[in-house]
């Protein structure tokens, strides 16, 4: 029994040491655990070590941490940190944050610069007009606008703007750099309307001049815009045909047309009646003249209404045509220059000369006349240097309305007869053979102005009845020889 006890205690003795080495050898072991685990502290900062923040903005410090870490058992504590130091985002500048720590009695750090700087760009803001809307002539009439940097202060001055096509790009750079762009949206200008005023197409007959029944020309905002219009026409109202006037306006970019399409057709003549009675159409060529106006008052003495082709080639005697036309005389067109190599030419020469006549008939006459002799008379050949031209300009003058006489009987007063008797018997000879008889005369040669008062009293002692020529009266037409 005692020896049992004995055992016993023996035994207990043994199992206290045992545990006592055991724990030293697992003391020993955390020791050299601890020892290669290298324990230390470590920061993290969120963002880097080093940031930049933009002026006037709020700091916030992106975060911090702090942990132990070692090589064998990784981070481990969370610690807690202090920060020193400070940011004045007010004032351009580089700071520094000291991050603070403790662990084991030691007392660790980490810092992290932070730049304030301008990395704001500038701000632009639009200004608009209500209801404004850009004048389609004009265009686009600035609205305003402001910009503002939160450093530099008011570059509204500094801005540059660019006018694209359908946009307006602004563009400022602060001081530090920072460019801000903006576009502003063009609003639209509403296009002039441009109206025609009268026929899209007309038809008109052949004629002198084409008055244009015109157009409006209105922009959106109701203003009259039709000094801007320009008019682009190729009507030769006195030639058949059918022609074009274009109606534009343009604000450089956008071009706004309108189209009139004109046709020339041909003026109906009257019929030719020929006259019952006996008749004498005395016609003088190439006055007014020095003679003119003596022959005036021969006829006005026995009341015979006589037809004058006059030319312009003494016009100091222009107002007789006046006088002829009041007293009763028919004025109808010869020639302006007489010039046959001028006025055979071409057909515009020919028609050149033609109306600077007819404005000097409308001149003294208040208008135009439909009635005109050819220079050398329709059977002329004196054109032949211009092939053909006697025939083109016969029938373009009929399909404009104008009507050409030559003559029956030729006085012989501008070739070989010089004399006074030569021209009574030339004309009388010749009107005795007829009833119906123009004559030719020229009241450029004296000798033919004093015959006058004999043919008529011939004339009237035989019978004949004397006349101004109209439309409806013979044409004495030869036949055309080039
Ligand atoms: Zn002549």
């Amino acid at each position: 029994m005692a020896r049992q006890k004995e055992k016993e205690k023996r035994s207990g003795g043994g199992w206290k040491a045992t545990l006592l080495l055991f724990l030293l050898l697992i003391i020993a072991s955390a020791a050299v655990l601890f020892t290669m685990d290298g324990r230390h502290v470590q920061f993290r900062l969120v963002d880097s070590s080093e940031i930049t923040v933009p002026y006037g903005v709020d700091f916030v410090d992106p975060g911090r941490s702090a942990v132990t870490t070692g090589r064998i058992f990784g981070p481990a504590l969370l610690l807690p940190v202090e920060s020193s130091g400070y940011v004045n985002t007010k004032r351009i500048g580089t700071y520094e944050l000291t991050y603070t720590t403790e662990f084991l009695f030691n007392t660790y750090t980490a810092t992290r610069i932070v730049h304030v700087a301008d990395i704001t760009p500038p701000v632009i803001t639009l200004q608009t007009v209500d209801g404004y809307e850009p004048d389609w002539f004009t265009g686009y009439e600035e609205e305003g606008y402001l910009a503002w940097d939160d450093v530099d202060g008011d570059l509204t001055a500094q801005v540059q703007f660019e006018q694209l096509e359908d946009k307006i790009e602004y563009r400022v750079s602060d001081r530090a750099g920072n460019e801000t762009v903006v576009e502003r949206e063009l609003p639209t200008a509403s296009a002039p309307e441009l109206t025609l005023l009268g026929d899209e197409i007309m038809t008109i007959t052949a004629r002198m001049d084409f008055e244009d029944p015109g157009f409006t020309a209105v922009d959106g905002k109701g203003k009259d815009l039709s000094d801007l219009v320009t008019v682009e026409s190729n009507v030769t109202p006195y030639r058949l045909g059918e022609y074009q006037v274009i109606y534009s306006i343009s604000n450089g970019e956008e071009t706004i047309s309108v189209l009139r399409t004109v046709e020339v057709v041909p003026v109906e003549l009257p019929e030719v009646i020929q006259p019952d009675e006996k008749t004498i159409y005395l016609t003088f060529d190439d006055g007014p003249g020095p003679y003119t106006e003596a022959l005036l008052d021969v006829l006005a003495a026995y009341d015979v209404k006589a037809t004058f082709f006059v030319t312009q080639e003494y016009p100091q005697y222009e107002d007789m045509i006046g006088r002829a036309y009041r007293e009763g005389h028919t004025i109808a067109v010869h020639t302006a220059s007489h010039d046959y190599y001028k006025i055979y030419a071409s057909e515009q020469a020919y028609l050149d000369d033609f109306y600077a006549m007819q404005e000097v008939i409308y001149r003294q006459t208040g208008e135009y006349t439909q009635m005109f002799r050819f220079p050398g008379g329709s059977s002329n050949t004196v054109s032949n240097f211009n092939p053909g031209i006697m025939s083109r300009l016969t029938g373009m003058m009929n399909s404009m309305g104008y009507q050409y006489y030559d003559w029956h009987v030729d006085s012989g007063d501008a070739g070989g007869t010089r004399s006074k008797a030569g021209v009574v018997a030339n004309v009388t000879s010749g009107c005795a053979e007829r009833r119906t008889t123009v004559v030719l005369q020229h009241d450029v040669k004296d000798y033919s102005v004093d015959a006058v008062e004999q043919i008529i009293i011939w004339g009237r002692q035989n019978g004949y009845t004397f006349r101004a020529l109209d439309l409806t009266s013979p044409t004495a037409h030869h036949g055309i020889a080039n």
